[in-house]
Parts: C-alpha cells; structure tokens; sequence
C-alpha cells in the first residue's frame, strides 16, 4: 500500500493541509479561512475552534481529493502562525481567544521591561523585546481572564502555540518544537530550557508550558476518533523555519525568502548563535540531537504595498499587472517607492517612517508607480542580506511566497544582490518543511541527503546588471529611505 504525508499548515488567515508523496507531489490540498476577531483598536484575536474546525475541514478536503484512505498516512507534520498565544484546560477547551502575533495590546508592557531587560532578554532568546512575541500575550491573559491565574498555579490550564494546540487536540502530548519555542520570548536559546529569569519576569508559571522537543520525533498519536486511524504526529516548526527546511537549506550561509503580504527572510547559521544588532537569532529547527538556528529579517509591507496599487489608489486589476507596466521602462526613471506604511522593520526598525513616492515629474505614470514597488520589494531585501551577509557567507537566494511569480521582481531582485535567485519547482514550501520533518522521523525520507535530492530549481535568475547600475541604483535606495524615517514625528500623523 502506498503511503504519504500529511502536513497540516496553519495560518495566519487560514488553515491549509496537503497530501505529499515520496517524491514530494502535491497530491491532495485543501483550505479553510477563518474568521479575524477585532475586539478594540490594534488587538487581533483568533477562537481557537475555529481555527481547530478549518484546519479539520482542509484535512477532509485534502484526504478526499487525494483520492486516499487516512491508513495510507505515514506521518503528519505541523506548521503554523508563530507566537500567537492560547490557553486551554487539559480537556482541550480554550479559556479564551487566541492572542495573535499581530495584537499591539501589551505594548506598553513590553516597553517598560524593554528599558531595563531590553539587552537581557535579546541575549538570552535572540529577540528584541516586543508584543509580537508570545510572553507578554500570555502575561495578559493570565492578569486579565478571571480566575486563570488561580487555576493556572494548580496546574489546570496549559498555554501553547497554536502547533501545541493542535498537537494536544490530536493527540493529547503538550508539547511544541525548539523553533516555537525561540519566538515565546521565554525560551533560553542557548541553554535550551525555559527560561527561570524571564517566567518571573513575566509572571508566568512554569506549569502552563509544553515540553519542549526536537522538531522532527514522534511527539504521539491521532486520536481514533478524528481520524478512524492512529496516526504518528512527528514533525513540527514555525511556518518561517519549516520554508527554510522545506527550502532544504540544510548548510550554513543558505538562504530563503518568502515573498508575501511581508518577507521574511532566513539564514542558516549552523550550530552557531550569531547575533546582529537589527535582526532576530531564532532557532530553525532541532533535529537528530542537534539544533540549527537562524538569522531572520522581517519586512512588514512588501506585496501589501502591490496590494495597495490595485485596492488604495487603484492603478493596477491584478498584481500580475505590475509586471507588464514595469517592462515598459528600460528604467527606474529616478523614481522611488518606499512603502513604509507601518514604519520600516528589518533592518532600520523605525515606527515613525512612512511611506514615500519621490522622483516624480511631469512625465511620470502608473508604470513608474508599478516599477517603483517591484524595485522596492527587491532593495528592502537586500538591506535584510547584507546585514546577514556581515555573519555569514551567502552564495544564493531561495524563494518562495506569491509574489516570486513575478518574473521581473526576480530577475530586478538578483540583478540587485548581485546574486542567483532560485525558484523551486514545489512552491508549498512551507508544508512540504513540515512534511519533511514528520516524514524523516518515521523513516518516510532516508535522511536530508535524500531530501536534498527531491529539492528543484524552477527557475534561476542569474544577476546581470553592471556594478556601477546597481550600486547607483541602491544609492538611490538608501538616500530615499533616510528621506522617509522619522516623518511620523515631523508630521504627526
Ligand atoms: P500571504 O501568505 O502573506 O497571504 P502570498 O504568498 O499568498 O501571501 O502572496 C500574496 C502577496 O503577493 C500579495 O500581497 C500580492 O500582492 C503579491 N503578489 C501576488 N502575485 C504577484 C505578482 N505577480 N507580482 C507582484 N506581487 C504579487
């Protein structure tokens, strides 16, 4: 009987799961949106059951359209929106909504223990203090929901991200992987080991965490219940590090980035903890005894600010779009987008930048506005590379997300490394990451070796353009965003 993974990937927005086979095709997907609850102003909050009841939808439409029998699954693996918060009892009912990675509503608690344990905490979990991550969406519940506290210190609630959350539902084990762990903010990444200082700091009892294990080991069972069938759940990653291994960037210095609403960009670093002053160490995976980490550099606005010509000023129909106006020029013209909607993130981390559109003139169109978002997509990811390039040496770039499907983008975009870009030919990379990792433990894959060899180049866009181009180009780049940092605080808005 023939056998495949399943890998669960759970999103932001919505909860997908695809069939692999051994040669890693796509044989089965399926995909369930959810819905996004907005409480107040900047909180975004998730139900956990409806998160739990997409991604049990996707799993049926996946089965079924791989034509399979749950007995044919080999191994599942998981991979999700990372940091987001949850709490539940050990029957597996959620004490509240889920907290999201994007909810601001501890900032300010996150700044006052900035000012005193800013350096602290960036040392001992590579992170720069921020609500983003988990710690402080934990705290707040834990202050907030009535009586949890209380129930938390006799041991009846469990916390989790939303991997340990579906693993609990499917198998009944609490546990997470080392990568999720590394986004809590409470996980010592050198030690390996939650992290006593930073629970007191938080507040946090240290009997509401999962274990913590490496991301490719048999964690345990489905239920029979869910699935008729006990199946092994034995793969598990963040959504970013599992692109990374699904990228089969298993050596120091590779790199992916994924191009979507935002990019996140990731560099192997080996065995090493490197850290840099505007990037997050973070830990890629933990496997066969020993863990990997990573250099990450997040860009908030990269295809949102494709998104915004086609939705905001309605310049574009489609994203393709962009592509063909762009062509139309030989040229930027001089003129520069920088889509600093929300600030800039890596590596200039200003909440005060806001977008900027200079070099305008009498003769400028829709063309120059199109070509001026694709260059910017490709310019912010260079400022991510050459900040990881002073920590390790980088050959090519790996991508992956929708916009990569803009053949322009990645041509522009390794003309302005100065570097190959690779495409793969199975763009699920981050599903087929977490395939890897609960297939490699059951035996499913020999080993990375193997895995290497299923990983293929689509397309390779090889650098073309002359030094003196793009290094006036970039120039450009770089005088236009000193222009727009700061301009929160000079115009107040
Ligand atoms: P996410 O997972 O963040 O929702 P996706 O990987 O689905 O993102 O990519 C969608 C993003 O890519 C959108 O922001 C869209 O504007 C952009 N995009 C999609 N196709 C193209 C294209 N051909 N050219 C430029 N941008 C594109």
């Amino acid at each position: 009987m023939e056998k495949f993974v399943l890998s669960l990937d759970e999103g932001t927005t919505s909860a997908r799961a695809i069939i692999f086979d051994r040669e890693s095709n796509v044989l089965g997907f399926g995909q369930y949106e959810f819905p996004q609850h907005y409480p107040k102003p900047g909180w975004v909050e998730h139900d956990p059951e409806e998160i739990w009841e997409a991604q049990m939808g996707a799993i049926k439409t996946a089965i079924e359209g791989a034509k399979i029998e749950p007995n044919q699954i080999a191994a599942i693996g998981v991979t999700n929106q990372r940091e987001t918060a949850i709490v539940w009892d050990r029957s597996g009912k959620p004490l509240h909504n889920a907290i999201v990675w994007q909810c601001r509503r501890t900032a300010e608690m996150v700044e006052e223990i900035k000012r005193d344990y800013g350096s602290l905490i960036k040392e001992k979990t590579g992170l720069v203090p921020d609500a983003y991550f988990s710690a402080s969406k934990l705290r707040w519940l834990l202050d907030n929901v009535p009586g949890l506290r209380e129930r938390a210190e006799k041991g009846e609630v469990l916390f989790g991200t939303v991997d340990t959350f579906l693993i609990y539902r499917l198998t009944g084990e609490h546990i997470t992987d080392y990568s999720n762990a590394s986004r809590t903010m409470l996980f010592n990444i050198k030690k390996l080991e939650w992290d006593d200082e930073l629970l007191e700091l938080f507040k946090i009892p240290d009997g509401v965490l999962p274990e913590v294990r490496e991301s490719s080991e048999v964690y345990g069972y489905t239920k029979k219940e869910i699935l008729g069938e006990e199946i092994p759940v034995s793969g598990n990653a963040g959504d970013q590090q599992a692109a990374l291994f699904g990228q089969a960037a298993f050596e120091t210095g590779m790199v992916k980035a994924t191009y979507g609403t935002g990019n996140f960009i990731l560099a192997n670093t080996g065995k090493m903890v490197r850290y840099s002053g505007n990037l997050l160490t973070t830990i890629a995976w933990g496997l066969k005894g020993r863990v990997t980490y990573a250099l990450e550099g997040s860009i908030f606005v990269t295809g949102a600010a494709v998104q915004w010509l086609r939705d905001g000023i309605k310049i574009i129909k489609n994203a393709p779009e962009t592509e063909e106006l762009a062509r139309k020029l030989a040229s930027n013209e001089g003129v520069y987008f920088v889509p600093a909607f929300v600030g800039l993130g890596a590596p200039y981390w200003d909440q005060f930048a806001r977008g900027l559109i200079m070099g305008i003139t009498r003769s400028t169109g829709r063309e120059h506005l199109a070509r001026a978002t694709l260059e910017a997509i490709a310019y912010l990811t260079r400022d991510v590379i050459e900040e990881m390039e002073a920590l390790v040496g980088i050959r090519e770039l790996r991508v992956d997300g929708g916009a990569t499907a803009n053949d322009f983008l990645m041509q522009f975009q390794a003309d302005i490394l100065n570097r190959r870009v690779v495409r793969p030919l199975v763009k699920e990379t981050t599903a087929l990451g977490a395939a890897y990792l609960a297939g490699l433990a059951v035996d499913y894959w020999e080993g990375l070796d193997e895995i290497k060899g299923l990983w293929k180049a689509e397309r390779v866009f090889e650098p073309a353009m002359d030094e003196e181009t793009r290094e006036r180009l970039y120039r450009g780049w770089k005088e236009a965003v000193r222009r727009a940092m700061g301009w929160a605080k000079v115009a107040g808005s």
